[in-house]
């Protein structure tokens, strides 16, 4: 059984063209395949307003969610409205539509009379996007002679109650998977599937985090045993950096899933961080291609391609980071302060991005999001308090504002140098390196940087290291 798992980001169904461009790719991918599955975000911004009509209608604001519920709906009426040529199929969408906008205001309003808005209602009201999106997507292709039916993930993956960062339970999706779209896809329906959301096991809505389409379509792939997942995308393919930072970043032609893996890890927005996991142990292909420039053929990504010695493929950096340093002479040698560090780091939730130790053993220097900084510097101190009194530990404090920039690419592993060249070409920009730290996959190479000069730093790298190799 030859399956297709294809996603279409938020810009590739961002506007009634580019549903239209993204149903005829879905119409072209249906003769070439046995099975087609079809994977859809909410339009552009869309989620971005949801979650800003939640938060406003928390601080006790009455006025911006109703607007947004007018926006959106005006949007997406005038999407019907163009994509759509039988009127009788244009009032029966925008009927649905209108109940998900009523659904939005219902539930902005019980957040203001509440006066907060809690994770599992953020995942409810932010998961209206997808839900409209599917429905309107299934509809155009269903113009076009195609058999599309929308369905909502909550049907089929199946997650923890993590609410915004839910954590799928891979056997119990595979099983509602098989009941739910082998059927459909028996009988030559293209399920069209929300991206981002699931349910946990009694049903309640949860999302898989920001950006987390591209993860449903993973998740999904797997439970299918696909033999392909795509992901469209505004983009030529994964490229050598951020193209809004660097102007003449080129398309990687392929990538192994630990490279990919630790560019989405380190900000590359081009896939969510978590994408690779539930297809890397079948060995499916994710391919990422471009809405706008189909024939391009994308990034291909796979098990270990063949690498070249000494290359690294791509530079991508994550901002809004700062860097906390525990320092103290009588640290050395002392065990298990490290543990306890981490574990106080922990108990505030808070993810650490990157860590690395002087080998004089006299700090220890992690880096975290800079909005988990109070907490966690509160929670070491408490820990740490005797080690403070006694001066063995001198100061816990942070580096605010500073972004780790990562050289990606297995060709480095093994390589000596290649820290070198990095740290070379920063400084021929007198761009200070502020802690330095490498992947255990040995294909990265992580280094601190303040914000002020993070920018600078991508485009020195990516013109010494990629461009100048
Ligand atoms: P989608 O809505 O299709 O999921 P996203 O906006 O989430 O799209 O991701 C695509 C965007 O990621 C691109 O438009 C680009 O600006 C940004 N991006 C950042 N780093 C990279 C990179 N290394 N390669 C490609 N795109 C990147
Ligand atoms: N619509 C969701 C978001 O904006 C998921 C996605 O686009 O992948 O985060
Ligand atoms: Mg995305």
């Amino acid at each position: 059984m030859r399956t297709l798992v294809m996603k279409f980001g938020g810009t590739s169904v961002g506007s009634a063209e580019a549903v239209a461009q993204a149903a005829m790719i879905v119409q072209a991918q249906a003769q070439a395949w046995e099975h087609l599955v079809v994977i859809v975000s909410a339009m552009r911004g869309v989620t971005d307003a949801l979650i800003q009509g939640a938060r406003t209608a928390a601080s006790g604001d009455e006025q911006t969610y109703p607007a947004l519920v007018t926006d959106l709906r005006v949007r997406h009426t005038l999407a019907v409205a163009e994509l759509l040529s039988d009127a009788e199929d244009r009032a029966a969408l925008l009927k649905t539509l209108d109940a998900y906008l009523d659904e939005f205001a219902t539930f902005c309003r019980s957040v203001q009379v509440l006066g907060e808005v809690t994770p599992r209602a953020l995942d409810a009201i932010s998961s209206l996007g997808e839900r409209m999106n599917a429905r309107i997507v299934a509809a155009r292709l269903r113009q076009m002679g195609l058999r599309g039916e929308a369905v909502d993930a909550t049907e089929l993956i199946v997650t923890d109650r993590h609410f915004q960062q839910a954590v799928p339970l891979l056997d119990a999706t595979r099983a509602r998977v098989e009941a739910r779209l082998l059927p459909l896809l028996a009988d030559g329906v293209i399920p069209v599937v929300t991206g981002f959301i699931g349910a946990t096991a009694d049903g309640i809505t949860t999302t898989l985090g920001r950006g987390g389409s591209d993860y449903s379509a993973a998740i999904l792939g797997a439970a299918l045993d696909a033999a392909e997942v795509w992901t469209w995308t505004d983009v030529d393919g994964v490229l050598t950096t951020d193209p809004r930072i660097v102007a003449d970043a080129r398309v990687i032609p392929v990538l192994s899933y630990s490279e990919v893996a630790e560019l989405a890890y380190f900000g590359a927005k081009v896939l969510h961080p978590k994408t690779i996991s539930p297809v890397i142990e079948r060995g499916i292909p994710v391919w990422v291609k471009n809405t706008f420039n189909p024939t391009c053929p994308g990034t291909r990504i796979a098990h270990e391609p063949e690498s070249t010695p000494g290359t690294v493929k791509a530079i991508s950096a994550i901002h809004g980071l700062s860097m906390v340093n525990v320092e103290g002479r009588g640290m050395m040698g002392v065990p298990g302060i490290a543990a306890r560090t981490f574990a106080a780091v922990a108990s505030q939730g808070a993810s650490v991005l990157m860590i690395s130790q002087a080998s004089s053993e006299q700090s220890i220097c992690f880096v975290i999001p800079t909005e988990t900084v109070p907490d966690v510097i509160a929670a070491i101190e408490a820990e740490m308090a005797l080690e403070l009194a006694r001066r063995d530990i001198d100061r816990v404090w942070a580096m605010e504002d500073v972004v780790i920039v990562t050289a990606v690419g297995a060709g480095m592993r093994g390589t000596p140098g290649v820290a070198a060249r990095l740290f070379g070409a920063l400084a021929q920009q007198e761009i200070n390196v502020i802690a330095i730290a490498q992947g255990s996959s040995e294909c990265s190479v992580s280094l601190v940087v303040a914000a002020a000069q993070a920018t600078e730093a991508v485009r020195q790298l990516h013109a010494e290291v990629i461009n100048g190799r």
